[in-house]
């Protein structure tokens, strides 16, 4: 899952990279209005968390100009203004939840996966095919109830691939899902990593199994 951050205070950013990496996440971090909408042009993203008082102008801008695209990009609003209208204003302008800054990193996390989770972003918190289970809370991997040791990676992609299970997810996807624009991102980067995943899943004895569409992209079936 992809996040754009859009926040300009630099310690903040530097304690909301940290947190949202460990917990699974490719992150991009836009200072201002102009680079996030550079950033939303170019790239899929999954979760926006958008500032209010940017250097360049208010964050309900931005907000407005993605809704009046049709866009349902879930949005969720940081704001240091204790003032109820400035959060009734960011419902109504269209953001999807709001937190009041000083925030704790845990319940920042816990907002993004509950984003994750509406209708659009479908199903709940434990994907599972076959005897896999993948658990998108604690980020624990299990095949026939035993936990498979996996990097947060892998973890990443299992859950890309297992949200669109049966269907082909093209490469380009995989990759905007799974890393930022500041990963370096070696050629063969995506096969290593698929690689590396489907070695897992079959030592594991799993049932679903990783195909290779050539020159589309990757899907996960369930054998059994
Ligand atoms: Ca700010």
């Amino acid at each position: 899952m992809r996040l754009l951050v859009v926040e300009d205070e630099p310690d903040l950013l530097d304690l909301m990279g940290r947190a949202l990496e460990r917990g699974g996440f490719a992150v991009d971090v836009a200072p201002d209005l102009r680079r996030a909408g550079e950033f939303l042009a170019v790239a899929r993203y999954d979760v926006m968390i958008l500032d209010l008082n940017l250097p360049d102008g208010d964050g309900l801008v931005l907000l407005r100009q993605v809704r009046a695209r049709g866009s349902k990009l879930p949005v969720l609003v940081l704001t240091a203004r204790d003032a109820v209208e400035d959060r009734v204003t960011g419902l109504d302008t269209g953001a999807d939840d709001y937190l009041v800054k000083p925030f704790h990193m845990p319940e920042l996390i816990a907002r993004i996966r509950a984003l994750l989770r509406r209708p659009d972003a479908v199903l709940g918190i434990t994907l599972s095919l076959g005897n896999l289970v993948l658990d998108t809370t604690s980020r624990q991997v299990s095949v026939s109830e035993t936990v498979v040791a996996m990097s947060v990676r892998e973890v990443a992609l299992l859950e890309l691939l297992m949200r669109r299970q049966g269907a082909v997810v093209p490469r380009d996807l995989l990759e905007q899902g799974l890393y930022s624009f500041d990963s370096e991102l070696g050629s063969n980067a995506m096969e290593v990593l698929v690689h590396r995943l489907r070695r897992k899943l079959a030592d594991a004895a799993a049932t679903a199994c990783i195909h290779t569409v050539r020159g589309v992209g990757y899907m996960l079936t369930d054998l059994a």
